[in-house]
């Protein structure tokens, strides 16, 4: 079968989808039935196909096993209240995708293959998007050096794939966070700003410490002095201190989160006092001393908002006031949560409807 983008699809003769708990979809646990595959070799991308999701073969000298040229997306779909499936701001994601290849001296995605490509694959999985409150279909398009070669060298040739999996709501309970002033997760002049793969495992064994400590997740801090507050995990960082919205500017240190992104055009929107600012550490501690920070949120993909209710620094916890639901970020990601449902006005032109 080929569609009118001249994508070939081969459909699973066993769908996996009755095997799927929508009641209790685990992140990261079920993948839908399909996946759409695209390799560059001779300097061209082949045409994307999409084809029933299964395991790779490759060779152990393929480069990405070995220096790291591995790059990833994070986005999600939603089912809207009318029944329609919607594709939030698919083109920022593309953006930022190529954005990270760039750095990682990687063969960029074309249109047709990341946009267009998507498209097709969430259209046949259709049936995987859940419908439950804060669940979505999450759809993760990556890409590995796929060149067979065992010398230290950027690959000439690329693997593209993207899959999908059914996602339920994350981090309903206030998380615990840590401010990390030993690690780094990135430096200026890094690859902090991109999401390849090696940021993510760098950043596991101080996560892991953390953890033993009973912290949630850490809070990175730049890796000059260890004073400005940078992100969390694989979430991007919002404070409310005296009333007003705070947020640390993006740099090559910090990755531009979508969420982020839209949170922060909604603010404007909503008419929200905010500042785009470095927030020092020594700024939270004297926010929590007199009392002046009412909220603080790690926002990403994956949980939208997540509420922090401990911030611990230098050994000391610091206690945030319980979730209020006429909060700046509350009320902000209601908002969100509206626009990609389709019960709010989509201003900004976020959603991409697949039917
Ligand atoms: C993906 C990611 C974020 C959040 O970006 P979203 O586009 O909002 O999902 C923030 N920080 C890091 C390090 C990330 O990898």
């Amino acid at each position: 079968m080929e569609t009118l983008t001249g994508i070939k699809i081969t459909k699973t003769k066993h769908s996996k989808l009755d095997e799927a708990d929508f009641s209790n979809l685990e992140f990261g646990k079920y993948t839908s039935d399909h996946m759409l595959v695209a390799d560059f070799y001779h300097g061209q991308w082949s045409d994307a196909q999409i084809v029933p999701f299964a395991n790779l073969s490759m060779s152990p000298t393929a480069l990405c096993l070995h220096y790291g040229q591995t790059v990833f997306e994070g986005m999600k779909a939603f089912r809207m209240k009318d029944g329609r499936v919607n594709i939030f701001r698919i083109d920022k994601h593309h953006e930022r995708f190529n954005r990270s290849l760039r750095r990682m001296c990687m063969a960029e995605i074309p249109y047709e293959i990341f946009e267009e490509g998507m498209k097709e694959l969430v259209t046949l999985d259709k049936s995987w998007v859940p419908d439950a409150d804060g669940s979505s279909l999450y759809i993760r398009p990556f890409m590995y050096a796929s060149e067979a070669k065992f010398g230290v060298k950027p690959s000439d040739e690329y693997r593209f794939i993207i899959f999908t999996g059914p996602v339920g709501q994350l981090f309903p309970k206030p998380v615990k966070m840590k401010v990390e002033r030993e690690y780094i997760r990135a430096a200026k002049g890094g690859t902090g700003s991109t999401k390849c793969g090696g940021n993510y495992g760098g950043a596991m064994y101080p996560t892991k410490l953390a953890r033993e400590e009973g912290y949630d997740n850490v809070i990175w801090t730049d890796a000059g002095e260890h004073e400005f507050i940078e992100e969390s995990g694989a979430m991007n960082l919002m404070f409310v201190i005296n009333g007003k919205l705070l947020t640390p500017p993006n740099s090559d240190s910090i990755l531009d989160g979508v969420t982020r992104d839209s949170l922060m055009i909604i603010a404007k929107d909503m008419g929200i006092d905010y500042e785009e600012r470095p927030v020092s550490v020594n700024e939270i501690k004297d926010a929590f001393k007199k009392g002046a920070i009412t909220e603080a949120y790690a926002v990403g993909t994956a949980a939208v908002a997540s509420p922090i209710g401990v911030i611990g620094i230098d050994g000391e916890n610091y206690q945030l006031p319980p979730v209020n639901e006429s909060g700046i970020v509350f009320q902000m990601k209601k908002k969100l949560d509206a626009i990609r449902c389709g019960t709010a006005e989509d201003i900004n032109n976020w959603n991409t409807i697949v039917g």
